[in-house]
């Protein structure tokens, strides 16, 4: 259904011009919703807040479920970001309430809050006349085009519009408002509630308001979330949804060329024993975990490719070199595919796969052909679609055989990931070693046959096991943490910053938790180069969302941009931090935190989540 509608790539949301709801009433439910903590009542404000639109303006539907979800789009559709920078904000409000710039930062060193201190500007100002109310379709038209706003004077035209709204702005709006420009609503309400909302509204409205049974509910649930899974836009869901019935969404939104779902992910394992106990009895293979990018190369009818990554990003620009109709066995008969693959740097003389650091010097947009010094070999471990043809219910020995099929390997070009079967712990133990004499993490472990080998869009399974040679000891695994803040370097650190606080990311309230200070694993050229980076990202004070506690704070505080990858040799409980304390009373923390590497493939909220960090921590043996 999706692919009939033209290219579905482009296919974002939009605004009704005449939208009929008013801005206030959404922030009224994003009040509502920030005053209570109840996850079951935040759902039922969500879900009764979105049937009352499908009943008053159908037409709004879409772009107000991005509202709700601080989003202007899909994730895949590049140019939909908000995050303006604090700078920019406080300057807008004090140009247009009337306050000066310092009365403003020094409100914000109290209230960490810039949403609520326009409020209070707006709240004592006076006004002439009273403005025209706000719908949410103009907010949302709006949002799009100041995240769209590029080039010379773009800053101009984005603090007009934003004037222009504020000026309208009346009661609580001003602090949504502002809260959605700066990306973060804060009011604990997570996508998955709304997704869980959005189908509750959308099956009461196809049963004419009719409560449904909780039975139905859940598999109404279920059957968005698949197709979530599988076609990321809402636009495409809740059309579809609306027009054949929720029941029928998996007949329609099904995988589409052109469309990026979200990779499946792996669980972390500690030993080879740990694996052949999960595995037990069943048939798996292990694969080489190449060290390199996810890249989810798609095959258009019309013939073109593009590469996306891990988080949907459009990255054909940075591999001009590749191109994927080269290594098609049958291309008369084969018009559309979706491979899983790791992308690789490759030395041409010598015929071996480089480190994850040559690779990471490309650039990552814009790359020309005749500036590729370091080729990239695609390694294929997964056929998602084959000529229009779904293939993640099939098992993954069926997806193997298909991607044997379709493909014809190259040698440092592209090929088959190296995998083998095996039952024996000695066999498995040499071929995690030589995986890594070849370059390699450690290995993938996989099942292949039955409903467990399935491909699980944008799941973190436990039917895919990560070996990984170097975190065999410790916690099994690396972290990715968000950077928080940083202390000054002393000694032969002066000039740059000598440690880092780092967090995790909560996914059900959107908020970072502090997990650690690091200040071990770094060479002078990269602090010098975190000095660059996170410096412009300086903010005067924690934002609201980060759970933090009041001893030793850093000395500089940063908008969560970048992300760590690090090691830990284990996990303990803490005083001090505040990692997943909201299950588990108190804060869990890395001991002796070693950094790795810079994650630029993840976005912040891409972080090691709270629930993972607390999972590590229950896995070390001697807890529980
Ligand atoms: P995670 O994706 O689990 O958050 P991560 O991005 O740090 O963590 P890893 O823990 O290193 O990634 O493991 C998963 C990644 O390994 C995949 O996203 C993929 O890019 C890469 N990979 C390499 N080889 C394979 C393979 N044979 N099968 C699946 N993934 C592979």
């Amino acid at each position: 259904a999706a692919a009939a509608k033209g290219d579905p790539a482009k296919l974002g949301a939009s605004a009704p011009k005449d939208s009929k709801i008013l801005y206030s009433e959404m922030c009224n439910v994003f009040n509502e919703i920030e005053g209570t903590s109840s996850r079951l009542q935040i759902v039922k404000l969500c879900g009764d807040f979105l049937y009352s639109v499908l009943l008053k303006a159908r037409k709004d539907i879409v772009p107000i479920t991005y509202l709700l979800i601080n989003k202007l789009g899909p994730d895949y559709q590049p140019g939909l970001e908000l995050g303006l920078g604090e700078g920019l904000l406080m300057k807008t409000i004090s140009e247009s309430c009337g306050k000066s710039l310092q009365q403003i930062k020094a409100r914000y060193r109290e209230l960490g809050d810039l949403g609520r201190i326009a409020q209070e500007a707006r709240a004592v100002q006076p006004t002439m006349f009273k403005p025209k109310p706000l719908t949410t379709g103009e907010v949302f038209s709006n949002l799009q085009a100041i995240a769209r706003s590029q080039g010379k004077d773009s800053q101009l035209r984005k603090v007009q519009l934003i004037k222009r709204m504020l000026t309208a702005c009346q009661g609580l709006e001003a602090k949504f408002l502002i809260r959605s420009l700066e990306s973060k609503l804060r009011i604990g309400l997570a996508e998955k509630s709304v997704l869980v909302a959005l189908s509750k509204a959308l099956l009461t409205y196809e049963y004419n308001g009719k409560e449904p049974s909780s039975e139905l509910v859940d598999v109404a649930e279920q059957k968005i979330r698949d197709a979530f899974c599988q076609v990321p836009n809402y636009q495409i869901v809740i059309e579809t949804a609306l027009e054949h019935g929720i029941m029928e969404l998996d007949k329609h939104c099904v995988l589409t060329p052109g469309i990026p779902l979200k990779p499946m992910l792996a669980k972390p394992s500690k030993s080879i024993s740990e694996v052949l106990d999960r595995f037990q009895g069943q048939r798996f293979t292990c694969e080489y975990k190449y060290d390199g990018e996810r890249a989810q190369v798609h095959l258009l009818p019309d013939g073109s490719m593009r590469i996306y990554s891990r988080n949907g990003e459009n990255m054909t620009e940075r591999y001009p070199e590749i191109r994927i109709s080269d290594f098609i066995a049958d291309p008369t008969r084969t018009h559309t595919l979706i491979l899983d693959c790791e992308a690789v740097a490759w030395d041409k003389e010598k015929n071996t796969i480089l480190p994850f650091q040559v690779l990471s010097t490309r650039k990552r947009k814009g790359v020309a052909i005749e500036d590729v010094k370091v080729r990239v070999c695609l390694f294929a471990f997964d056929i998602l679609c084959y000529n229009d043809e779904p293939l993640i219910t099939r098992p993954l020995a069926e997806r193997r055989a298909y991607l044997e099929r379709a493909l014809v390997p190259v040698p440092g070009e592209l090929q088959l990931a190296s995998e083998v079967t095996t039952m024996s712990l000695d066999e498995l133990q040499q071929y995690l070693d030589q995986a890594v004499r070849d370059c390699c993490e450690g290995l993938m472990v996989k099942i292949l046959e039955g409903e467990e080998s399935h491909y699980e869009p944008s799941k973190r399974s436990r039917n895919w096991l990560k070996l990984k040679k170097d975190y065999l000891q410790g916690v099994g695994d690396s972290l990715d943490l968000c950077v928080l803040g940083a202390y000054y370097g002393r000694g032969k650190r002066t000039g740059t910053y000598g440690g880092f606080l780092l967090g995790c990311y909560n996914q059900d309230s959107g908020e970072y938790e502090t997990c650690c200070k690091i200040g071990t694993g770094f060479s002078e050229e990269m602090l010098q180069t975190l000095f660059d980076r996170l410096s412009p990202t300086a903010i005067p004070a924690p934002k609201a969302f980060y759970v933090h506690s009041e001893s030793a704070p850093p000395d500089v505080w940063f908008e969560p941009t970048l992300l760590f990858e690090v090691l830990t040799a284990d996990l303990s409980l803490s005083p001090v931090y505040k990692a997943g304390a909201s299950s588990y009373g108190k804060g869990i923390s890395l001991r002796f935190p070693r950094f790795i590497r810079l994650r630029d493939d993840k976005t912040p909220e891409e972080a090691t989540s709270s629930e993972q960090v607390v999972e590590f921590y229950e896995s070390q043996s001697h807890v529980g």
